[in-house]
């Protein structure tokens, strides 16, 4: 193997290089992958173009007026990275995956700042880090933008409710995060960031929460579209 210049900034980047794909365990070149999953196996993520389709399709669940995403969670393949990232223990894994997002799609507009959806404290404590948060922190180095989680707390811990009407979960969601009225005002414009977009519920209560305390949430990213 040679240790091109290449090599070691990526290495340095990426931590151990992965001797098999994560995915269909076949062998991977150290630089044909996307957080350990081989070129093959990322063809089949069912990615998402930076054009005008995924705008729209993006839109149908969370209108705004700038949008980014990843991939479809469609398969085991898709859903193991999610798993990996959410509780496997790797925030490496979801850093990688922000900075693949940040080189794949533009950057938002300027004045905005990236606000992680937040998780329960007691989440947090049980698994060392928010994905969201260390999602958004992947493309804020490329895109030369903030995080800052601002002034949105989650104030429930446990299960969001699955099983009920639209409505109802929209209601329970509004009361599963808050605002910290500790933190001053801000004027930048907020890109709300979360790992996986089902019927964006979430970030619809998240941005009525900041609206409502005269933030305005201009956009989202997804790393996951379920
Ligand atoms: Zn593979």
């Amino acid at each position: 193997m040679i240790f091109t210049r290449k090599f070691l900034s990526q290495a340095l980047l990426e931590g151990i290089a992965p001797l098999t794909c994560l995915t269909c365990a076949e062998p991977v070149p150290f630089e044909a992958h996307v957080a350990g999953v081989c070129s093959f196996c990322v063809m089949n993520w069912g990615i998402f173009e930076s054009d005008k389709t995924s705008i729209t399709l993006f839109r149908e669940r969370f209108y705004a007026e700038w949008i980014a995403g990843g991939f479809r969670l469609r398969d085991s393949g898709t859903r193991a990275i999610i798993h990996r990232c959410k509780y496997g223990g790797d925030p490496k894994c979801i850093k990688v995956l922000g900075r693949w997002m940040g080189h794949r799609w533009p950057p938002p507009p300027s004045g905005s700042v990236l606000t992680p959806i937040p998780i329960h404290w007691k989440r947090r404590l049980q698994r060392g880090y928010n994905q969201a948060e260390i999602f958004a922190a992947g493309m804020a180095e490329v895109w030369g933008v903030e995080v800052d989680g601002g002034a949105l707390i989650r104030v429930k811990h446990g299960k969001s409710l699955t099983g009920s009407s639209r409505q109802g979960r929209g209601e329970a969601l509004k009361q599963t995060y808050g605002f910290d009225h500790k933190v001053k005002s801000d004027p930048r414009l907020v890109i709300l960031v979360d790992d996986v977009l089902t019927t964006g519920a979430t970030l619809r209560a998240c941005r009525d929460i900041l609206e409502k305390q005269g933030r305005k949430v201009v956009g989202a990213v997804v790393l996951a579209m379920a």
